[in-house]
Order: C-alpha cells, then sequence, then structure tokens
C-alpha cells in the first residue's frame, strides 16, 4: 500500500463514516417513531408438519411497513434497535401481539396452534423476560405449552449462566424453548445437553443446498438423529422445493417452516388461508 494515500484515504473513510452515521441516526429516530406510532406489523410464517401438511404453529416476525422507506425487514432493523435499547419495548410488544393472535387462531381453527418469539441477548440482558412472558400468557390467556421462544447460541456465550436460569424458569412455567439457527453457532455439543431445550432449529445455510451439496445434506441428517437421541423436536427453516421438503420428510424431520409451504404472512392473510383448511401450501398472497 502507497503511504501517499494514506491521508487521502483516511479523509474518505472519515466521510463516509460521517455518511453511515446520519443515516444511522434517521433509522433510529424513524424506527423510534413508529414504535411509538404502532407502525410495526408482527408476520406469520407456518411451521408445517410433512407427514401430512398441516400446520402445528408458526413464527412471528417482526415487520415495519414505513410510509417512507416501504417494506423494511428485521435484519436492517434488529441489529440497530439491539443497540439503541429499542428491542426492550419492541420484544414486548411482539410477545404480547404474538400471543394473542395464537389465541384468536387457536379458537378459529379449533384446535391449539403454537407461536414462536425470537429473543435476542440483549433483551435477556435489559429486560426481565420471565415476568414480560408471564403477563403476555396472562393478558392472551393463552396456555403456557402454546408459546416457544426462539434463542440463538449467542445468548449462551454473553452470560451462561444467566441464560440457562432463564431456560430453566421458563422451562418451569412450562413454555418451550427452541435453539434456533443451529448448526451455525459456536455452542458446544455437551453445553447442548444441559439446557432446558424442546426444540433444535436447523439453519436454512445447511438446507438451501441440501440437494447439490453431500456435505450439508449429512449435517442435516446428524442434527435430526441428534435431535431424536436428546428427545428434541426439529424443525428444517428455509425449505424452497418439494424435494427438499421430501429428503428432510424421509430424514425423520418433525416440522418444515420454509418458503415451499409459505412465506411469512399477514395476520389477516394467515386467517384467510386457514379458513381454506389448514394444510399448506396454499394458494395465498405472501410477500413478494
Ligand atoms: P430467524 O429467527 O432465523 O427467522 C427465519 C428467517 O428466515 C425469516 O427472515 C424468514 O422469513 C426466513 N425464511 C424462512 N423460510 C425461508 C425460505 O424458504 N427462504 C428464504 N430465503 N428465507 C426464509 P426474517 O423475517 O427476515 O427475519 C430475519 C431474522 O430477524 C430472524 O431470523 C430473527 O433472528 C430476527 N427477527 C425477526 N423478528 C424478530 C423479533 O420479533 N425479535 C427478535 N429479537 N428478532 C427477530
Ligand atoms: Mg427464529
Ligand atoms: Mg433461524
Ligand atoms: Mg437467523
Amino acid at each position: 500500500r502507497a503511504k501517499s494515500a494514506g491521508r487521502n484515504t483516511y479523509r474518505f473513510h472519515s466521510m463516509e463514516q460521517d455518511r453511515r452515521g446520519a443515516e444511522r441516526l434517521a433509522l433510529e429516530s424513524d424506527l423510534r417513531r413508529a414504535v411509538e406510532n404502532g407502525e410495526l406489523e408482527v408476520y406469520y410464517q407456518p411451521k408445517v408438519r410433512p407427514t401430512d401438511h398441516r400446520i402445528v404453529g408458526m413464527e412471528a416476525l417482526m415487520r415495519w411497513p414505513s410510509p417512507k422507506r416501504g417494506m423494511v425487514y428485521p435484519t436492517q432493523f434488529i441489529p440497530l434497535a439491539e443497540e439503541c435499547g429499542l428491542i426492550v419495548p419492541m420484544g414486548r410488544w411482539v410477545l404480547q401481539r404474538a400471543c394473542a393472535d395464537a389465541q384468536q387462531l387457536s379458537q378459529l381453527l379449533g384446535e391449539p396452534l403454537r407461536v414462536a418469539v425470537n429473543l435476542s441477548s440483549n433483551q435477556m440482558r435489559h429486560d426481565d423476560i420471565s415476568a414480560r412472558v408471564a403477563e403476555a400468557l396472562a393478558a392472551a390467556q393463552l396456555p403456557a405449552e402454546q408459546l416457544e421462544l426462539e434463542v440463538t447460541e449467542s445468548l449462551m456465550i454473553h452470560n451462561m449462566k444467566a441464560a440457562v436460569a432463564l431456560l430453566n424458569d421458563l422451562r418451569a412455567r412450562r413454555v418451550r424453548i427452541a435453539m434456533d439457527d443451529f448448526g451455525v453457532g459456536y455452542s458446544s455439543l455437551s453445553q447442548l445437553a444441559h439446557l432446558s431445550l424442546d426444540v433444535l432449529k436447523i439453519d436454512r445455510a445447511f438446507v438451501r443446498n441440501m440437494e447439490q451439496d453431500a456435505g450439508n445434506a449429512a449435517i442435516i441428517e446428524a442434527i435430526i438423529n441428534l435431535a431424536a437421541n436428546l428427545k428434541l423436536e426439529v424443525v428444517a427453516e428455509g425449505a424452497e422445493t418439494l424435494d427438499q421438503v421430501t429428503r428432510l420428510k424421509d430424514l425423520g424431520c418433525d416440522l418444515i417452516q420454509g418458503y415451499y409451504y409459505s412465506k411469512p404472512l399477514s395476520l389477516a392473510d394467515l386467517i384467510a388461508a386457514l379458513q381454506q383448511g389448514a394444510t399448506f401450501p396454499r394458494e395465498v398472497d405472501g410477500e413478494i
């Protein structure tokens, strides 16, 4: 690297950083206003049993239909929300909404539907999750067994002791716990056996190219066998083709969540789909 370029490079980076900083601030203030004005929505992606294609539950996924920015996806605002602390009110809200909606959908269907809510490590550090869960369940009159919390391995890394205590507490309340994005994180298998878990969710990265990549297919098979031996339910994320669904079913995967069955849907679209029957895939309008 030429030394002479150093100065200009520095100034370029500085301007670039200013621009990004300004954008970040604008996004943060827009997000803050969106939270205050109730602009956020919860979408639901069905979890389907591949043996009979029936919906058994769904994952709650935040969406921000911004009048100014168009539809904003969680990867664009969740990390920011975690940094600026907005994740706490947002997390409380999504938990309440999801429990209430699950109760409404279960009544509609005449059978209990489960709902899964994502929990990020910053929420755990800055909020009393146990208390918030108890409040949300009580307000919605949703049986605890119908709520699942999806945690990631990063939750364990930051504060293993607090995380174990929280999971044990939730377990004692009969709330289900899922390990999300399994296989791409860092937690050791020996740790896994000591956590109060009910579900393993296979990360989408393994499913995406399981037909072409024999290594990924082998990893999926290993995770499914591990889950069976640990008596955990196993969910595969991101199945988009019938071939993937068929292979996952043949490997013994309990549930599938992916575009093949359905994209995440607004509550109204999910209700419309359920009113046509509880099997998927259905001809419904998902998101683009
Ligand atoms: P996640 O919890 O792993 O959620 C699954 C993501 O995979 C969702 O992305 C879903 O739309 C996407 N997905 C599912 N099936 C397919 C498929 O077949 N193909 C493709 N291409 N994608 C598929 P989404 O909704 O954009 O959410 C991204 C992440 O943002 C979530 O990953 C989760 O970590 C986070 N997130 C979303 N909502 C919340 C929330 O309410 N609270 C927290 N703390 N995090 C959330
Ligand atoms: Mg998740
Ligand atoms: Mg995931
Ligand atoms: Mg993820």
